[in-house]
């Protein structure tokens, strides 16, 4: 009963060990007594005898030994040993600073696909948002970041600047930045505050979704279609609509945010380097050209915007239109070069920039009502 225990439990190690015949102990095979020669018919009778009678197995219980099954039996029990107990059913059980580190490591758009999975990872995410996407931009992002802030919500800010903000005279004033462009949604001053900040960084965010749009024609060389001056087709509406719609959604979820930068830096990326692929007409590539900000492939394949820390032309021009968009190789605005200290210096920390151009509105066009 043991032997068979024995048997079972470590069936692989003894059929492995059956082709060991050096160290196995062989086994008799147990005796039938029978005529040399027994003539067809004799046979037929004996066997039928044997059927008639109870089978009893006399085969003795065998004991295996063998230095090869000590040897495997002791690794097997070694191998137990050091296997890690623990209670950690699946990833989301990890401690929440554990959890925050292995998403800090993954790219916006990798997190909405985990958000996918099941209802429990959503949750988890959701509740975490602000800590895992603000992980994941100091990592990634830090620099696009400084360049490219989120609009406030108007609902965020204070009552006493609405009238202002509100006011004919500032919305008339606005208008310069908001109706004559065919490539972004005019910024909905009952929705989101209308500072000068703001409006520029309404404007920004949905340049990067609008420029990210069309990499596919950039790449392929086809020319983006033209809208002409003063219509508005329904297709580009709609891709007006869509990517108001996500920096909206921006002004509230952080890792809405992080996504639009994701795909910046990846607008940023793929341009500089189809920049050193492709010349003027005709003219070949020079390999001794290195490219923009001497961006590697392996800074290239990290995706991260620490490349963009090196010296490189400003972004001072801003994109009025998807003309724009055929010659611009690096659009990183709201930051300039110091030669002497040999780094960028990024405008004033946000959202001091909001505050102030808020303060200087409420100074201005505050209805003498309301004041
Ligand atoms: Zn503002």
């Amino acid at each position: 009963m043991a032997a068979s225990a024995y048997r079972s439990a470590h069936q692989d190690l003894v059929e492995e060990v059956t082709s060991d015949t050096d160290s196995w102990i062989p086994v008799q095979p147990h005796k039938t007594e029978r005529p040399k020669r027994m003539k067809p018919e004799l046979m037929y009778q004996d066997d039928a005898t044997f059927e008639s009678e109870p089978l009893v197995d006399t085969t003795a219980a065998l004991t295996l030994r063998s230095k090869k099954i000590a040897r495997l039996q002791k690794k097997s029990q070694k191998k137990e040993a050091k296997r890690v107990h623990s209670d950690i059913k699946s990833f989301l059980d990890l401690p929440h600073e554990l959890l925050q580190e292995v998403f800090s490591f993954l790219q916006p758009s990798d997190v909405f696909n985990l958000m996918r999975v099941s209802q429990a990872t959503n949750q988890v995410i959701s509740e975490n948002e602000a800590s895992i996407a603000q992980s994941i931009i100091s990592r990634r992002y830090w620099i696009l970041s400084r360049c490219f802030r989120r609009p406030f919500d108007l609902a965020d800010v204070a009552k006493d600047a609405l009238p202002a903000l509100l006011s004919r005279q500032w919305q008339d004033r606005l208008r310069i930045h908001k109706n004559p462009y065919q490539h972004i949604k005019p910024i909905d001053p009952t929705m989101v505050c209308t500072c000068m900040s703001c409006v520029l960084a309404w404007n920004n965010l949905n340049i990067i979704l609008d420029l990210g749009h069309w990499q596919g024609n950039l790449e392929r060389r086809e020319p983006l279609p033209i809208v002409p001056r003063g219509k508005r087709p329904e297709w580009n509406e709609d891709l007006l609509r869509k990517h108001a719609e996500i920096v909206s959604k921006a002004m509230r979820s952080p890792l809405t945010y992080a996504r639009i930068l994701q795909i910046h830096l990846q607008t940023t990326s793929q341009t500089i380097l189809r920049s050193s692929r492709w010349r003027k007409k005709g003219e070949k590539v020079n390999p001794s050209r290195p490219r923009l900000y001497h961006m590697t492939d392996a800074e290239l394949a990290s995706g991260t915007d620490e490349y963009l820390g090196r010296s490189g032309p400003p972004s001072y021009q801003p994109l009025f239109m998807r003309d724009n968009y055929y010659s611009v190789e690096a659009f990183v605005p709201n930051r300039k070069w110091d030669k002497e200290q040999q780094r960028w210096m990024y405008y004033s920390n946000w959202p001091l920039p909001h505050e102030q151009d808020l303060a200087w509105v409420m100074q201005r066009f505050t209805p003498q009502a309301a004041a």
